[in-house]
Order: C-alpha cells, then sequence, then structure tokens
C-alpha cells in the first residue's frame, strides 16, 4: 500500500483508548500518521455508540469523530458473539453485566448464564473508515468456544473464557499477546484494512494538504 516518498496523511484513531493506536498502527500504511482524538483537538466528549450492530456503531463512532475533527477517521467496535445465547453479548460486551460493568463482572455473568455449558462462540471487531464521503467497513472474526470457567490471566474482556479453534486448547489468556495477536480478530480486520489503497481511502496526493488549508 506505500510507495516511497508517499506524503504523510493525518489521521485520527476515534477511540478513547490511547494503546489502541500502538496496537493499530505498525500494521498499516506507513504513508499514516495516527492522531488520538486528544491530538486532534477532540472536544466532543465521549463517543456516542447506540447502534445495534458493530458495522453500526464502528461507523457511529467514525462519522462522529471525522465531524469532530475533519480529519480521515477510523474507528472501531467488537465483541463476543454466542449464537445459543442469541447472540450475546454481542453489541454489549463491554456493558453486558451493567453500564459501569468492569471486566471481570461481564465474565461472571456470562458464566451464570453458561451454567457450566460450552458453547461455540466467536468474537468479532470491525473497522470503519470514514474521509468525506468516502466509507468503508471491513470486519475480522475468530471462531473459538467459551468455557464456563475462568482459565489464564493475560489480556482482558473475555479473554479467559475463549478458546479459539485455531489455538492449541488454551484460551486467549493462556497465550502471550503475540501468541493472540496473530490469530485475533483485531488482527484480520486489519489485515482486510491494510488491503485497501489509500485511492479507495480518498487519500490522493495533495487532497489533503489542499482541503486543510482552505478549511
Ligand atoms: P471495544 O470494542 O474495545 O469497546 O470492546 C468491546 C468489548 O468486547 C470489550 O470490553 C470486551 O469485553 C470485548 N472484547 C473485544 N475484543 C476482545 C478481545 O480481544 N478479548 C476479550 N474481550 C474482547
Amino acid at each position: 500500500m506505500t510507495t516511497p516518498g508517499q506524503a504523510m496523511f493525518r489521521c485520527v484513531l476515534a477511540t478513547q483508548n490511547a494503546h489502541k493506536i500502538d496496537e493499530i498502527a505498525p500494521h498499516l500504511s506507513s504513508s499514516l500518521q495516527w492522531l488520538t482524538l486528544k491530538q486532534a483537538n477532540w472536544t466532543g466528549g465521549v463517543l456516542r455508540e447506540d447502534a445495534d450492530t458493530f458495522e453500526g456503531n464502528a461507523l457511529q463512532k467514525a462519522v462522529q469523530g471525522y465531524r469532530g475533527t475533519m480529519l480521515p477517521t477510523l474507528a472501531d467496535d467488537s465483541g463476543l458473539v454466542v449464537p445459543d445465547l442469541e447472540g450475546a453479548p454481542g453489541v454489549r460486551s463491554a456493558r453486558y453485566a451493567g453500564e459501569q460493568a468492569t471486566d471481570a463482572e461481564n465474565r461472571a455473568k456470562l458464566m451464570e448464564v453458561l451454567a457450566g455449558r460450552e458453547l461455540q462462540a466467536y468474537f468479532v471487531c470491525v473497522l470503519a473508515w470514514v474521509w468525506g464521503d468516502v466509507q468503508h467497513t471491513v470486519r475480522g472474526e475468530v471462531l473459538g468456544k467459551i468455557v464456563p470457567r475462568e482459565q489464564g490471566t493475560f489480556g482482558f474482556g473475555y479473554d479467559a473464557l475463549f478458546i479459539p479453534n485455531a489455538g492449541d486448547g488454551r484460551t486467549f489468556a493462556e497465550m502471550l499477546p503475540h501468541e493472540k495477536q496473530a490469530m485475533s480478530h483485531r488482527a484480520a480486520a486489519l489485515a482486510a484494512f491494510s488491503k485497501l489503497s489509500l485511492n479507495q481511502l480518498g487519500l490522493v496526493a495533495g487532497s489533503q494538504q489542499a482541503f486543510e488549508n482552505h478549511r
């Protein structure tokens, strides 16, 4: 996606989570310079995410970031889906046990609902890009199962309950960060996003400069 000497395009990662830039930036074109919302002088407060799909939420966040900064914006939305639980926790993964729930409380609720069962599940990560009229969403998934007892202490969220099919029987929380990253839903979404050319992203040499000079 990059050719030597290409211009740097300033982009925003619309997340409240500063460490996500470190996770995402190395996988994408070196022509893209990533800013946090704060670095882009964001004054819009907490991003709204009240759609009922991962695509809807990611786009909602990217549109807000773009409108608030007038810079090309990438946003993500992710979560765990258990088909036999009607898709729960789904888009409500971070709030499964309540609006302010901690990761531990969300896992406790899931274990309670599982009541000793192991169920097929998958993680989803959707990335949404918004720059003017250009919009793209890409999706990454990792298939596996959830287990009713926590195993492992690495990671976050539902990692201690999720065993990916592509692994060796360990949960994500029993894997080193690079082992999880090699098969994660986030890595799959990033791989799909990195296949989009700068042109497809609406980033044509000179366009951003011209835009920024005239706003
Ligand atoms: P967000 O997209 O960062 O807001 O994540 C939504 C929620 O989904 C998180 O709070 C976690 O509960 C869950 N989640 C998303 N990705 C992962 C993961 O890689 N491991 C464990 N839980 C995850």
